[in-house]
């Protein structure tokens, strides 16, 4: 009898187990933003690197050119370039609307109208999976007319732990409600690169241990679900050091010049009133300055590929040298007080081409279908997106420019 009720009970045991395993997948992508390629290397904190050798990690994750913020979230949400998805920098003028996309204008941010492609969670939700966001670029705005069924809007105030709890409670969710594809976001480490550079090994030491006690604290609660869960941490760029001397007044650059500038730092939008002024307004502008180039999008550009949002870009771009940033008269008097108020003559940017390796960010993933202990070498994060499509067991749209080939290695066969 005995016996009996062992095998029963070993027989369910172990039907529990195979029905734990046909669980539907979960995946949950975590971007970490301004997280350089080499902080880890650098600073060894425990839950990460524990996170790492458990997973397969890339030596770098190289952004999409401007290695600006909004871009590159929207590009790993999307797998496209930021020409072709259209978020093609931070800020930017579209003529077509006579408006200025800006990440602190929340009308603006929330607009469907700027947003192409298919967000991995509008891909997901379109198939009848339930996505959730805490905090995404694109998450606020319907794109395609849909959003994630949960998300909010952004406010940098609330707590990391704030965030991760409410993960816990969407992954204690029934299974016919409990999202399968979740987004967090954590803006700490840019932050701090911002204030004090990339350099400052006390700071940047600092802010990354105390980020890593939470992601501990966030992938022991994970553990504890026993459900097919991979977690993808990313970030969108890394930071390079900008001395305060080596800021470029925009205003004095341009001056004179009849035109409408849209400066985001590490490269500037010129749409002048005459197109016809161009080759005076470049000649000008580098006669001001030798530490910056012009990119008219005719040879060699930044951007592969201008066609789709031509008017979107400006006649040119002005971009400085690597290490030199460009400020209006409001953001050379910002820089100065930021140097006087946190006592340092160095700063952080990003922007810069992602030919410098400063740029680079960070690419961990873990998971039951991904290789543990493995390295790979750096790739672009256009790539990302198929995996999520794989990890998910969704089609691939078309239109993207990553390739699943990319990543199918990291994959258990
Ligand atoms: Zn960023």
């Amino acid at each position: 009898m005995s016996r009996f009720i062992l095998s029963l009970l070993v027989a369910l045991g172990s039907s529990f187990q195979i029905f734990a395993q046909e669980k539907e997948p979960i995946v949950i992508l975590i971007s970490l933003d301004g997280f350089r390629y080499d902080y880890v290397e650098r600073f060894q904190p425990e839950n990460l690197l524990r996170f790492i050798a458990e997973g397969t990690s890339a030596e770098a994750l190289i952004p999409s050119f401007p290695t600006k913020t909004f871009p590159n979230h929207y590009t790993i949400a999307t797998g496209m370039l930021p020409e072709h998805h259209g978020l093609v920098d931070n800020s930017f003028y579209e003529p077509f609307k006579d408006q200025v996309y800006t990440m602190g204008n929340r009308d603006i941010v929330q607009d469907g109208y700027w947003y192409g492609g298919t967000p991995i969670w509008v891909l997901a939700e379109e198939n009848g999976i339930k996505a959730a966001s805490y905090f995404f670029v694109g998450s606020e705005a319907p794109v395609k007319g849909i959003r994630p069924s949960e998300y909010y809007d952004y406010d940098g105030d609330v707590p990391n732990l704030t965030r991760i709890s409410k993960v816990f409670g969407w992954l204690q969710l029934p299974d016919t409600e409990r999202p399968r594809m979740i987004t967090l976001y954590f803006s700490d480490m840019d932050n701090v690169g911002h204030a004090y550079g990339p350099s400052n090994d006390e700071k940047i030491k600092q802010q990354l241990y105390t980020l890593d006690r939470e992601l501990g604290a966030l992938f022991e609660g994970i553990k504890s679900f026993d459900l097919p869960i991979s977690v993808i941490l990313v970030s969108d760029h890394g930071m390079a050091d900008v001395e305060k001397t080596k800021l470029i007044n925009l205003d004095q650059l341009t001056e004179g010049i009849d035109a409408r500038v849209v400066n985001n730092g590490a490269l500037a939008h010129i749409h002048l009133k005459n197109p016809e002024d161009k080759p005076k307004a470049i000649e000008l502008i580098q006669s001001r300055s030798p530490q910056v180039s012009i990119d008219d999008f005719s040879q060699n550009s930044n951007y592969t590929d201008t066609s789709k949002y031509p008017q979107r870009f400006g006649d040119f771009i002005i971009i400085p040298e690597f290490g030199y940033y460009l400020a209006d008269n409001r953001g050379m008097m910002r820089y100065q007080n930021n140097s006087a108020r946190l006592k340092t003559e160095v700063f952080g940017e990003h922007g810069f081409s992602p030919k410098n390796h400063e740029m680079h960010g960070i690419f961990y993933a873990k998971g039951p279908r991904i290789k543990a202990g493995e390295q790979i070498k750096p790739f672009q994060n256009i790539h990302i997106y198929p995996l999520l499509c794989e990890l998910l067991g969704l089609d691939i749209p078309a239109e993207i420019d990553g390739r699943k080939e990319v990543l199918a290695p990291i994959l258990k066969d």
